[in-house]
């Protein structure tokens, strides 16, 4: 796990907040911690840990990824902070140009080598499962969009039979050096070339399929199978499905998010499964023997007589299949639940009433709760529940 930490907390911002939140949040901090005007020895770190906060909160997809899959998605989608600050820090008039005039060029998500070959975005996707499904397994046939690699021109860009050209604005360089002088001394700032975007080419005969792009959106159905044991919020990783590379880089991944019903009787405890018997006192006095559903069929249960209320029976390895390891199960655990009827036939009524005075007779100690204790735990469950003192 990553102790990076969290976006919308560096931002100041709610998770929920709009691009026009998050915009006016970045500029106020970064006027506030920008090492030209705050000279605090951590303005540094903070600035960039800023940068980097809005440059994935900023972009729709990366933002996305980010609230899904965390830090640990960014990174496994290849994301590194598209900022560079070898070359020092830009100043605040160029930060805001270029952060609100478009940004910085191609999408930094592709990772190293932001000017040649990009490894492409990953993409998400939702499955839903009923509770059996996810037990056993299944089969799902999605629906993605995702860009892929244009055919006519073979991710070019340029019209098929032509071929891009060295750009004459950066010299094929895809980067302008800058350098300024400031008090503090001089910076020389590499922006990458706004004309090819930092990569050293242009196409002049743009291909008609794809606009030049290189890239075309497409849908495309995949068969996935689901392994058995998946539960709600498993992510499953299917590589090189995402969104195609550019400039002959790998294609990103897809990731699927299992979301999985709940069911009326089982309750899931990782692979465990939990489900309640109901019995009457006799039942629990006496001793019976109850058929007992588990995902793996149904089970019987000798309940001994003088079993207590809320005990718990155990099913060993008639739980949930690790996920992969279709021999390894969790267990089923049965808690037993005493039932009070409500309403009871006259009948019932006067055999209750011989069994109260008998047990009367027969008990010589008896034991109250302490009223106090009653009293308090009364109190307690009156008490409104206590606030998060951090919300
Ligand atoms: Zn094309
Ligand atoms: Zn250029």
């Amino acid at each position: 796990m990553s102790n990076k930490r969290d976006y919308y907390e560096i931002l100041g911002v709610s998770r929920s907040a709009t691009p026009e939140e998050i915009k006016k949040s970045f500029r106020k901090k970064a006027k506030e911690c920008h090492p030209d005007t705050n000279k605090s020895p951590e303005a540094e770190a903070q600035f960039k840990e800023l940068g980097e906060a809005y440059d994935v909160l900023s972009d729709a997809q990366k933002r996305q990824v980010y609230d899904n899959y965390g830090h640990d998605g960014l990174k496994s989608g290849g994301y590194s902070p598209s900022w560079d600050f070898a070359s020092g820090f830009p100043d605040l008039s160029d930060l805001f140009a270029s952060f609100f005039g478009g940004g910085f060029g191609p999408s930094g998500f592709g990772g190293r080598g932001r000017y040649g070959p990009q490894r492409g975005n990953d993409i998400g996707v939702e499955v839903g499962l009923e509770f059996m499904e996810a037990v056993r397994g299944a089969q799902r046939e999605v629906d993605i969009s995702r860009s892929e690699t244009c055919e006519p021109c073979q991710g070019s860009g340029a019209s098929p039979g032509s071929g891009p050209t060295a750009c004459t604005t950066c010299g094929g360089q895809g980067q302008i050096r800058q350098t300024t002088q400031t008090i503090i001394g001089h910076f020389t700032q590499i922006t990458p070339c706004p004309r090819c975007q930092g990569i050293g080419q242009v196409v002049m005969d743009p291909c008609s399929w794809c606009q030049g792009q290189g890239r075309r959106a497409a849908n495309k159905k995949l068969n996935i199978t689901v392994p058995a044991g998946v539960d709600e919020g498993t992510r499953l990783r299917i590589g090189q499905e995402g969104e195609s590379g550019m400039m002959g880089g790998p294609p990103g991944d897809l990731y699927v998010l299992i979301r999985v019903k709940q069911h009326p009787q089982f309750q899931r405890d990782g692979y465990d499964v939990i489900s309640r018997c109901l019995l009457s006192y006799p039942e629990l006095a006496l001793g019976c023997e109850r058929e007992i559903e588990t995902v793996d069929g149904t089970e019987r249960l000798k309940i001994p007589a003088g079993t207590q209320n809320g005990q718990v029976f155990t099913f060993k390895g008639k739980g949930i299949p690790v996920i992969n390891q279709p021999n390894r199960r969790g267990n089923h655990y049965v808690q037993v639940e005493i039932q009070i009827p409500s309403k009871i036939s006259g009948q019932e009524k006067r055999l209750l009433e011989q069994l109260r005075d008998l047990n009367a007779q027969v008990a010589t100690h008896t034991t109250h709760a302490p009223k106090q204790d009653l009293k308090s735990r009364l109190k307690n469950w009156l008490k409104p529940p206590e606030l998060n003192p951090q919300s």
